[in-house]
């Protein structure tokens, strides 16, 4: 462990201990006070938690997925209400959180880099690392040049605090003034909501590095974990999101709790956004098949049961040969694809041609996972 990674060495970050005492001390004192003497109703609870949707969503579909890693376009006007609703959930401006995101994904894990590594533990991942001015976090925006030169990153950055502070006490007093209880919505609109949407927010940093499974990849400590997704609009499909990054969906299945990403798509929808990146279907069959060989491969060496392991064994070699196979089709596939299209030849038919050959071969490899998933649960 390096100096920088041991505790109690890094200067302690006031500001930020600051805000993080006054937006909790009310929650834990006052606001419970205020319930049990006054209570909340309807129209209160309805202000926190659209606030809260507000800020979280501005903070996943604009700082994250919009801003961090770029998965799509969005115009002006979307791009303002994300500025606008990001900066009341108090977690920094876009570029100085959006510059830092960058860094978690370039080295996520190590300790001296990563500024909100796991691998420093639970309480650091989740709030730590903002408490002191450690080394990790330093901020370099030298890899945010696309965002120093969009203006309205850059107008938010400069007038950070007006702003957020303009939302936060701006948006609970007008709706408590609206309704006739200004307390009550500063409580619940304001304080609670800021708390929540905090540590909602957090989970990612945190609990998805520790809590879930890795079914994509085991390369870094980031977990698929649906619960998680509940409470952090769709972010907790972090597995997936850790390798392919630059997707718009973090939960790519139907099925999957991904609110943002159905915002993104309802955005491009009315004609807000457009240019959204998915990884290609195969790729990501690819992934799971690859994992799973490993995860085979893995048991195998655990075995005992030497009877049952030669069997096992030779499966999980055929599965080997077929999915260098169906990959060395996937590549080949592809080739004649480019060649078709550079020499302008390609029409209508031969691309619904193609399309259908990719499907074959992502279904192949649907198939092929499910067995090797048995292979390695026989040899577990
Ligand atoms: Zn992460
Ligand atoms: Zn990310």
């Amino acid at each position: 462990m390096t100096a920088d990674a041991t505790p109690n060495r890094a200067p302690l970050n006031w500001p930020a201990i600051f805000m993080f005492l006054i937006t909790t001390i009310p929650v834990v004192t006052v606001l419970p006070w205020y319930w049990a003497t006054f209570g909340f109703d309807g129209f209160e609870w309805v202000c926190f938690f659209v606030l809260w949707a507000l800020n979280g969503m501005s903070i996943t579909a604009g700082y994250h997925r919009l801003w961090a890693h770029r998965s799509y376009e969005a115009s002006k006007p979307l791009q303002i209400f994300y500025m606008l609703f990001g900066a009341m959930a108090l977690q920094n401006s876009i570029l100085v959180w959006a510059s830092s995101h960058r860094v978690h994904h370039r080295h996520v894990d190590d300790v001296d880099h990563d500024p909100y590594s796991a691998k420093r533990g639970l309480w650091f991942s989740h709030l730590g690392w903002m408490l002191r001015n450690y080394e990790s976090g330093k901020q370099d925006f030298r890899n945010a040049k696309d965002l120093e030169a969009n203006p309205i990153v850059a107008f938010q950055h400069k007038y950070y605090v007006p702003i957020a502070v303009g939302m936060n006490f701006g948006i609970p007093l007008l709706l408590g003034w609206m309704h006739g209880d200004i307390w009550g919505s500063l409580l619940l609109g304001g304080f609670l909501r800021l708390v929540v949407s905090h540590h909602c927010t957090f989970f990612i940093n945190s609990l998805a590095h520790f809590w879930g499974s890795r079914p994509y990849t085991t390369e870094n400590t980031a977990r698929d974990n649906g619960i998680l997704a509940l409470f952090t609009w769709g972010e907790g499909y972090h597995n997936y999101h850790h390798l392919f990054q630059w997707d718009y969906r973090n939960g790519i299945r139907w099925y999957q709790w991904d609110p943002t990403k159905w915002l993104i798509s309802a955005a491009k929808f009315v004609g807000l956004a457009r240019s959204l990146k998915r990884v290609p279907e195969f790729q990501i069959r690819q992934a799971l098949v690859e994992r799973q060989l490993q995860k085979a491969e893995e048991n195998l060496g655990q075995c005992q049961d030497h009877g049952r392991l030669a069997a096992l064994r030779q499966s999980l070699e055929a599965e080997a040969q077929h999915f260098k196979e169906t990959l060395a089709h996937w590549a080949t596939l592809q080739q004649k694809k480019v060649e078709a299209a550079k020499k302008a030849v390609i029409d209508h038919i031969e691309h619904t041609e193609f399309a259908h050959r990719v499907r074959e071969l992502e279904e192949s490899l649907r198939q092929q996972y499910l067995r090797v998933r048995l292979i390695a649960v026989q040899a577990a």
